[in-house]
């Protein structure tokens, strides 16, 4: 756990330094540890190192550890993919959702979503390498999905999410199209203000295509031995 430590604060100082090294403050980037097959008091640990947002992938580990690792105003990102009839769960269950890449999701999210609760956070995912095999929009039907997505009473669309597939010859490529993506759908949605971007090995690249949410699991928590 002393290692989880060492790592938040290395992590903050790779954003930092990314930060620096874009112009960017620091401060406009929000640091989420993706904690998908790592226990509650690994939770404990990183919330101890000041850690306050939290993501889980797979739904059913997420809601039996939910219950020891959550309380501290600590705020939590559904980021897997997401079936239409496990929405209930999460709308309930989560502040924030990532991978929103279909309407007929985003409805019943919105439908789902309690209302002693704020709206549900979400972000629209976008396939921005254009991979069969991913879940995520086709870039080209990111905008009307956007404008479907915005107008669901219990969502607050807050922006787009990717996940790239890695690109060796230039990291920035991808995340700068999804920056482009965003630029052009918030001259009708000016209120979008997140572009969910990079991961432990990538951030960086991210961070300098403006990036204002970073998902972190292995550089926190370690290598992922296994499958909940
Ligand atoms: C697992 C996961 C991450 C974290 O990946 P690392 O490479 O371990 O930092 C980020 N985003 C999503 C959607 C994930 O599923």
């Amino acid at each position: 756990m002393a290692d989880i430590l060492r790592n938040v604060a290395a992590v903050r100082q790779r954003i930092a330094a990314a930060c620096r090294a874009a112009g960017r403050d620091p401060g406009a980037v929000r640091l989420v540890a993706v904690s998908k097959t790592f226990g509650p008091e690994s939770i404990l640990a990183a919330a101890a190192a000041g850690v306050t947002e939290f993501a889980e992938s797979y739904l059913q580990e997420a809601l039996a550890k939910l219950p020891a690792a959550s309380g501290g105003g600590r705020i939590w990102h559904f980021v897997g993919p997401l079936q239409s009839n496990k929405t209930r769960e999460v709308a309930e269950r989560f502040d924030w959702v990532h991978g929103v890449d279909r309407l007929k999701v985003a409805r019943r999210l919105s439908e789902q979503r309690p209302a002693g609760e704020p709206p549900l956070r979400v972000c629209v995912q976008v396939n921005i390498s254009g991979e069969a095999s991913k879940s995520g929009c086709a870039p080209d039907q990111a905008h009307a999905l956007c404008l479907a997505v915005a107008a669901l009473p219990r969502l607050e669309l807050r922006g787009l999410m990717a996940i790239p597939a890695p690109a060796a010859a230039d990291p920035r490529a991808p995340y700068r199209r999804l920056r482009a993506l965003l630029g052009e759908i918030r001259r009708e949605l000016p209120g979008l203000d997140t572009l969910s971007a990079g991961m432990s090995d990538d951030f960086e690249a991210a961070i300098a295509e403006g990036s204002t949410l970073v998902r972190v699991g292995t550089a926190i928590f370690g290598d992922r031995t296994m499958a909940p």
